[in-house]
């Protein structure tokens, strides 16, 4: 892939924002639900408490029909929780009684289920002129309380409420853009922005995107009560871009990490970004030394200057550890990283350094390391980029960027066996078009017709 990979790679966050104008959308999902995180539901932490002032009616009318035929007098309140609300508050805005809250706060492990509301998160309650009956609160995605009362004495039980994950597949082709495309097929934005995360690597969705272009996406759809809450992960996709197919399927190691790859095994992602910033535009290209006759000296640029304004975060472009930070001549403020493997990447000009980026410290990819400023021999803010292999300079715009780590080869049994039918689920068995069928034999023509 050679010319495509070194045009086509930009850094992840960059990414996002391009993608944020190419896709024409302005609000990531940020809170992209990851179903293998579903299943470890995590309880809500640090809530702020608040009134019960937006209480409502039942919301589920057939329900508290059902109640109040079978107890009648009973009522049952839904409480949109609101900020500054506490149970105290609410209970007392229902009128409810206070003895029962004390009693039921009393009860072995519900008081650390109820103290810390969350704004916009819904209670429910079932009381009996104030009496109550009932109380059911959603504490994490997949979990319930739901306490009943029997006599004086409640109790509370913690009811699983499973998440179901349906697998969908949808075709989309490129007519404008990716996110109308998207759209169309029916994908949340934040699937859209999934796929375009996944192929951002071979595909520069800013430059090389044709109309005709197409894609394959198997994805989850997540239910709960057989009611679709949300899009989950993408299983495997595949994307057609100017004729070239690249397809990526996901898979889950053993220890829980989880990853693109390529059908063959090798990640989706590259070890290093192309660009280590979001830059303006890049003023001045690597050129390799050579010795000027005239000037009688070394005329060289070996690296690459992105214009950015001061303050422009600077990301680790592949993970590393911190080899030298502080103020080397003409650099300015430099920072360099050694990645392993010969891999040296050096930035310099820098009007600052992140905290954590200090001299010895692991730092990831896409961390941010410094800040773009004009120290050193500069005329205006950029970052001047190195990537030295073995102590040689090579162009950062050019070099052919190692793959992210692969599959381990322990683990490639285990990889083709889930990936198989994933990657099956893209191209699921069809009618070739008449076209397509070999021709019949001579002499096969029916007679009639
Ligand atoms: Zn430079």
């Amino acid at each position: 892939m050679g010319a495509k990979a070194t045009r086509a790679t930009v850094g992840g966050m960059r990414l996002r924002t391009r993608l944020m104008q190419v896709l024409g959308c302005v609000a990531i999902a940020s809170a992209a639900l990851q179903a293998d995180r579903l299943q470890q539901p995590q309880r809500p932490t640090a809530i702020a408490a608040h009134v019960g002032t937006s209480t409502a009616p039942a919301n589920a009318p057939a329900t508290r029909a059902a109640l109040d035929l079978l107890a009648p007098g009973l009522s049952t309140v839904v409480v949109i929780v609101r900020r500054n609300d506490t149970l105290d508050r609410i209970f007392r805005q229902l009128e409810l009684n206070l003895t029962d809250l004390a009693n039921l706060r009393a009860v072995a492990g519900t008081r650390a289920l109820l103290d810390r509301l969350m704004p916009g998160e819904t209670l429910r309650l079932q009381h009996r002129d104030g009496e109550l009956v009932g109380l059911q609160r959603n504490i994490s995605l997949t979990e319930q309380l739901n306490v009943t009362r029997s006599g004086e004495d409640f109790h509370a039980d913690v009811v699983a409420r499973p998440l179901e994950l349906r697998a969908q597949l949808e075709h989309g082709v490129i007519d404008s853009s990716l996110f109308d495309a998207g759209s169309s097929a029916g994908l949340q934005d934040q699937t859209v922005m999934q796929l375009a995360k996944i192929f951002g690597w071979d595909i520069d969705f800013a430059l090389d995107l044709r109309s005709g272009d197409e894609f394959t996406v198997s994805y989850q759809r997540i239910f709960q009560d057989g009611k679709y809450l949300q899009d989950g992960d993408i299983l495997a996709a595949s994307f057609v871009n100017n004729g070239r197919e690249v397809r990526a399927v996901r898979y889950v190691a053993p220890d829980g990490s989880a990853g693109y790859y390529s059908p063959d095994g090798h990640s989706m992602q590259k070890a290093f970004l192309r660009a280590p910033l979001e830059f303006r535009r890049v003023s001045s290209r690597f050129s390799t030394a050579r010795f000027h006759p005239i000037l009688n000296r070394i005329r060289a640029h070996q690296g690459v200057d992105y214009a950015a304004s001061t303050g422009t975060p600077v990301y680790a472009s592949g993970d590393g550890r911190v080899k030298f930070r502080g103020v080397r001549g003409g650099y300015g403020n430099l920072l360099e990283i050694d990645h392993g493997a010969g891999i040296v990447t050096v930035y310099g000009h820098l009007s600052r350094f992140a905290a954590a980026a200090r001299p010895g410290a692991r730092v990831r990819q896409g961390q941010t390391v410094a800040y773009v400023g004009m120290t050193g021999l500069a005329t205006g803010p950029h970052l001047h980029y190195e990537y030295r292999l073995n102590g040689r300079y090579l162009d950062p715009q050019r070099v052919k960027l190692p793959d992210a780590t692969p599959v381990a080869s322990a683990l490639l049994a285990d990889f083709r066996l889930q990936s198989a039918a994933r990657l099956a689920a893209l191209s699921p068995p069809a009618a070739p078009p008449l076209a397509a069928r070999p021709a019949a034999p001579p002499g096969a023509l029916p007679a009639a017709r």
